[in-house]
């Protein structure tokens, strides 16, 4: 961004960058979209009810302030009749942006669960906020989540949505009022360092409410997992950072020539997919049901973590869980119901254990943890807390799927040591699978210990 800002005149306002993220306060099991359903609107059937009081709380303040916030300052600048039209044409991109990225935004999201979700509609509602009065930019907040939420998302929870959507106003009412600090400034002319530096303050100002109150409510939902974990990539940030830059671009051209608007969706697309690429890279990685590693990663990183043990010496453990009649859990409440129990225990199983272990997904209702630095007792100690948390899990059914907790699962586990047990991975995860059956065969919901070799 910058640069190229030259003496523009700046209709109204700007602002800055933009991430938007939600969280998953409780386990919860929803149908598949396939075509709108308005009383998914209905909050009493929003399981944001079901989460811990502290969240619902969070929730509710953050969405007061939202709404508080933008009726404050959505008078604030007079409306006009060419600013109907500037509201529809950026409509219009975006609602174009999202008809072409919508199969790869529907993966991206699906990938992204639990992680700030970064993408790239922001664009249109940050170039909203140079174009528009405050009060339509924020209106084309809520055009944006809405277009979104009805296209794009597949497993819409209303209350995420709204949350996110806050967030954004949030954010968007922040940026706004740092441009109006700074006298003159912006708001008549684009140029030089100062413009810059306005443009910028604005621009992480929007991006850290917005990054900060979504990081703060994942945190928050699903605690244990240390918050800097909660951030996303450098690349997710510069992403987030890109919108910004291309949404200010997108805006500037536009004061100047708003029917350059189409052509420019072109770059903004081109842009956009190739961010896709990063994201394409962890989607081969991650397993997307339950965002855990999928078995070749998992196994990548086990065999880098070997090899540092083998140069530098030091102990680790492979631990296999394999959940207790899960195909019972199936056949009683469907394989929608089974895919949020394979999430909730791939959550607890991350939750337990240090950030820098791994957790991954290694088949159907079978999970595999690799323990770095714990010696033997450490992993039977860690095995067992595993097993311990699994007993104490309980998901929430959505009313669609027929509503109700599932609870009392159970899970078999396995364990062997490095470099106790074996000396190679293989030899490892055949004596983790072993200890495995052993446990299966001595009556399910127990931990077996591969013994050490004499
Ligand atoms: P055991 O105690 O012996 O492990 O019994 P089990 O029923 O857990 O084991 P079994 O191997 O008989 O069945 C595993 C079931 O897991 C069968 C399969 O339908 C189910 N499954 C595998 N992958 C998935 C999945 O991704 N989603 C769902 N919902 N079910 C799955
Ligand atoms: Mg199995
Ligand atoms: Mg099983």
């Amino acid at each position: 961004m910058s640069g190229s800002l030259r003496p523009v005149r700046l209709a109204r306002r700007r602002s800055g960058a933009k991430t938007n993220g939600t969280a998953g306060p409780v386990t919860e099991v929803t149908a598949p979209r396939r075509r709108f359903d308005a009383r998914r609107l209905d909050p009493r059937r929003w399981s944001l009810w079901q989460a811990p009081r502290r969240v619902v709380v969070a929730v509710l303040l953050v969405e007061v302030l939202a709404v508080a916030l933008s009726l404050a300052v959505a008078r604030l600048e007079p409306i006009g009749p060419t600013d109907w039209r500037t509201l529809g044409l950026l409509s219009l991109g975006l609602a174009v942006h999202v008809e072409i990225a919508r199969g790869i935004e529907r993966r991206r999201e699906v990938v992204a669960d639990g992680q700030p979700y970064i993408e790239l509609k922001s664009v249109w509602s940050f170039a909203g906020l140079f174009l528009l009065p405050v009060g339509l930019a924020l209106v084309l907040v809520v055009v944006t989540f809405a277009y979104w939420w009805l296209r794009v998302s597949q497993r819409p929870v209303p209350h995420r949505w709204t949350y996110s959507a806050a967030t954004v106003l949030i954010a968007s009412v922040a940026a706004w009022a740092v441009l109006e600090l700074v006298p003159g400034g912006l708001q008549t002319t684009v140029s030089g360092p100062l413009g810059l530096l306005v443009l910028v303050a604005a621009g992480l100002t929007r991006w850290t409410v917005n990054h900060g109150l979504v990081v703060f409510m994942i945190c928050l939902s699903v605690p244990g997992t240390p918050w800097w974990k909660r951030l996303g990539s450098p690349t997710d940030t510069l992403i987030g950072l890109g919108a910004l830059a291309l949404g200010a671009a997108l805006a500037v051209v536009a004061m100047a020539t708003p029917w350059l608007l189409p052509v420019l969706l072109v770059p903004v697309m081109g842009m956009h997919r190739g961010f896709l690429l990063q994201q394409f890279a962890r989607a081969a990685k991650t397993d997307p049901k339950t965002g855990l590693a999928n078995a070749t990663a998992w196994r990548d990183q086990a065999d880098r973590e070997l090899a540092r043990l083998r140069r530098r010496g030091g102990e680790m453990g492979v631990i296999m869980v394999d959940l207790d009649a899960f195909k019972a859990i199936n056949d009683r409440h469907g394989h929608l119901v089974g895919d949020a129990v394979l999430r909730a225990v791939a959550d607890t199983l991350r939750a337990e254990v240090r950030p820098y272990d791994v957790v991954g997904r290694f088949g159907g209702e079978e999970f595999v943890v690799l323990l770095a630095e714990a010696d033997l007792d450490q992993v039977a100690g860690t095995a067992e807390r595993l097993r311990r948390s699994i007993s104490e899990c309980e998901v929430a059914i959505s009313a669609t799927l027929g509503g109700g907790t599932v609870s009392g699962l159970t899970a078999s586990i396995g364990t062997a040591s490095y470099p106790r047990t074996s000396h190679d991975l293989d030899g490892l995860m055949v004596h983790a699978d072993a200890a495995l059956y052993a446990a299966k065969h001595g009556g399910r919901n127990r931990v077996e210990c591969a013994p050490p070799r004499p």
